[in-house]
């Protein structure tokens, strides 16, 4: 912990890991949050179009996208799933292809199941040839 002046203000501040003090902290969390709100309504709005609609400096936006508060701005700001390309919050599949991908797999692993019932023999059957046996 040292004295430092804050990135954005200047201010004098007990500096631990943040270069910004507590105020202009607060304050960009709470910019943040409109970004987020705003890009919530205009999923694949540009970061000129985020800062016009807020009234805020596109360096700050930038800033955001740089320290990995916000998807990188190209193509667009919004996930998308993986197999039918809708808009999703996190993650690579929407929920949908996600319970769709879920089923797929438990019923390919029930047919793995079928296979082995369907195997005639195992190491521990007994077996006995054919010849022997038609001869009785
Ligand atoms: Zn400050
Ligand atoms: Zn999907």
């Amino acid at each position: 912990m040292s004295l430092a002046n804050c990135q954005r203000c200047g201010k004098v501040f007990m500096r631990i890991k943040n270069p910004l003090c507590p105020d202009c902290q607060r304050a960009e969390d709470e910019l943040y949050d409109k970004v987020v709100e705003y890009l919530k309504e205009n999923p694949g709005a540009t970061v000129a179009e985020v800062a016009t609609a807020l009234d805020v400096d596109v360096s700050i936006i930038n800033k955001f996208v740089r320290t990995g508060r916000l998807a990188p701005v190209n193509p667009t700001w919004q996930a998308r799933c993986n197999r039918c390309g809708i808009p999703i919050s996190s993650g690579e599949l929407c929920e949908q292809c996600r319970l769709q991908l879920a089923s797929e797999l438990s019923k390919e692993l029930a047919n793995k199941k079928e296979e082995k019932k369907e195997r005639p023999y195992r190491k521990g059957d007994k077996i006995y040839l054919i010849d022997r046996v038609r001869q009785k």
